[in-house]
Formats: structure tokens, C-alpha cells, sequence
């Protein structure tokens, strides 16, 4: 069969399909147009912390080096305000991440609060995440598992596209060598079903790793640090079917079909004034947004897709 070339200019990764999955014209604004939004949200915050506790853990299972428990307590609580690194042998300096004393200031109402889908605080997932903080270094004591790299660049082409990005963690067996692929994900619940079938980061890791390491991976893991929590994602023949769903993906790219798809989740984008932590000028770039909201579930727009009538600017 005939493989299709597309002719799309700059570096793709899985979120950049993500985001034309989740709304094409969201897509558009972001990656065509250069609206590119700084997310500050509490949830990116804790994720890049625990992002870099896991990564020293397992660097320094990787460096045959004891791990320094009392060190990744002070980080925890205190990056940003003193000195306290975890970046002894890492490649990422750690300049910019924002240990608890600073998160819950900034987010006072919502680190306190359990108003989340597992009914619990951030206060309280990053205290049960600190006392379950020997279960990484202890799996592998009981394991034919090893860290075999850690935030791995990778870049290939898929079908004339560049991807490029980084993989959180890549485990390899002891005795078969063969490799598994560990993701973490600070989600507050577990994802469903659907989402393990065919997720798209999972098939260009595959792809990535086959590029790099020359075999696929045996399996493929969402750990989820918050919730203690781990998941397989990947049904069978979730690869197959997952280049197909790339190559459509990038079909309709390279067409420009950019029509909105306005749903619940505007409420939390970015270029949608109903969002209240969308800011300015990005806040007004959308009119096509739902007028949903948790007090109103409503399936009404602000303004069809080619209609001139607006309820709103
Ligand atoms: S507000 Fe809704 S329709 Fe508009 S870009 Fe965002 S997700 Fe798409």
C-alpha cells in the first residue's frame, strides 16, 4: 500500500493531535494563528514537582547511588524558596518548579479544597503521594524490571512529519531485555476504558522507541502518582489502528478543516471568555464556544460555525 507524505512544516508531537481531536479550531488558533497560552493551573504545577521526584528516584537507581529521602521531602516542600535541588543527575535543571510552601499559597482555595473527582484535596494527595514515597524504589527491589532511561528525547518521521518529544520513563527487562514505557499523569481519577484503547501518546512512543531502540515495547503504563494508581493503555492492535487515526488526523491538518467543535470543555479553553481563568487577549479569540456550564448544561452556542449571529463579542 501506498504510504501518503504530507506536507506539514514544524514539529508535531501527541498533544499537538490531541489538541485538533479536542477542537479543531482551538488547533488553529494555537498552531496555526500562534496563540500559544502559558497554562498556570495548580495540576501543571504538582505534575512537573512529582514529574522531578520520580525522575531522581529512578536516576539514581540508574547511577547506583542512594536515594536521599530526606532530600525529596525538603523539595517537595521547599522548591523555589531555598536551594534544595533534586537536578544531581539529571540533563533538566529544576530552575522554576514550585514546591508546596509556594503552591499553596498561590492556589490558597484550591489546595484546601475537595471539591475534585476523587473527593480529596491537593493537600491531601501530595500527603499520602510523601508517604508512599519508598513504593517506586521498592517495586523495583522485587522486580525483574529496571529504569533504563529517563525523560528520553526522542524525533522521527511519520509519513514526512517530524514528531519529536520526550518519554517519561522507559523500564527494560533484566533478563529478556525487552522495554516498557511508564507515563505519569497527576489525574485525579483513573481514565476510563475508552481512553486505554488507542491512546495516541502510547502509539508514537511505540513508533519513537522502534526508531530508537529498534523493537515495541511490551507494554505501555499510565502511573498515577496522585491517586497511587497504575494503568495499561493499549488494546490489541492499538498501534495499527493508532497510525491510521495519525495519518487522518494530519489529512484534515493538511486541508485546514478547522471547523469548531464546541462542547462542555470550552469551558476550560483557553480562548473562551466563559472560562474564568482564560485571560486576555486569548479569552476573546473564540466565538464559537458552548454557553455550558456546571450550573447551566446547556447545549447551546454563542454563535454557529458561518452564522453571523452572536450573542456575545
Ligand atoms: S472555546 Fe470551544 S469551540 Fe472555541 S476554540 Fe475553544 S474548544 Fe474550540
Amino acid at each position: 500500500m501506498e504510504t501518503k507524505t504530507f506536507n506539514l512544516l514544524g514539529n508535531f508531537s501527541y498533544s499537538r493531535l490531541e489538541k485538533y481531536l479536542s477542537c479543531p479550531y482551538a488547533y488553529k488558533l494555537s498552531y496555526v494563528d500562534g496563540n500559544f497560552v502559558s497554562a498556570n493551573s495548580l495540576a501543571i504545577h504538582v505534575g512537573t514537582l512529582l514529574h522531578k521526584v520520580n525522575e531522581y528516584i529512578c536516576l539514581s537507581i540508574i547511577n547506583n547511588k542512594k536515594i536521599d529521602y530526606d532530600k525529596i521531602l525538603d523539595f517537595i516542600d521547599n522548591a523555589g524558596v531555598t536551594d534544595v535541588s533534586l537536578d544531581m543527575f539529571s540533563e533538566k535543571k529544576d530552575s522554576g518548579i514550585k514546591g508546596v510552601n509556594i503552591l499553596k499559597r498561590e492556589f490558597f482555595e484550591e489546595w484546601f479544597s475537595t471539591n475534585t473527582k476523587s473527593s480529596k484535596s491537593m493537600k491531601q494527595k501530595i500527603d499520602e503521594f510523601k508517604e508512599r514515597i519508598h513504593d517506586l524504589e521498592n517495586e523495583f527491589k522485587n522486580s525483574d524490571w529496571e529504569p533504563y532511561k529517563v525523560e528520553d528525547p526522542f524525533e522521527f518521521k511519520f509519513n514526512g512529519v517530524t514528531f519529536k518529544g520526550f518519554i517519561d520513563r522507559i523500564d527494560k527487562h533484566k533478563v529478556t531485555g525487552a522495554l516498557r514505557v511508564i507515563d505519569y499523569k497527576t489525574k485525579d481519577a483513573k481514565f476510563n476504558e475508552k481512553e486505554l484503547t488507542t491512546p495516541l501518546q502510547f502509539v508514537v512512543y511505540a513508533m519513537a522507541i522502534m526508531n530508537k531502540y529498534g523493537q515495541t515495547p511490551e507494554s505501555f503504563i499510565y502511573d498515577l502518582p496522585l491517586i497511587g494508581e497504575k494503568q495499561e493503555g493499549g488494546t490489541k492492535g492499538f498501534i495499527a489502528r493508532g497510525e491510521k487515526k495519525m495519518s487522518s488526523i494530519l489529512e484534515s491538518i493538511e486541508k485546514e478543516d478547522y471547523k469548531p467543535t464546541p462542547s462542555p470543555l470550552c469551558y476550560w479553553c483557553n480562548f473562551c471568555c466563559n472560562n474564568s481563568n482564560a485571560v486576555a487577549p486569548y479569552n476573546k479569540m473564540c466565538k464559537y464556544y458552548s454557553l455550558w456550564t456546571p450550573t447551566n448544561k446547556t447545549f447551546e452556542v454563542n454563535c454557529k460555525y458561518g452564522s453571523l449571529f452572536i450573542l456575545k463579542p
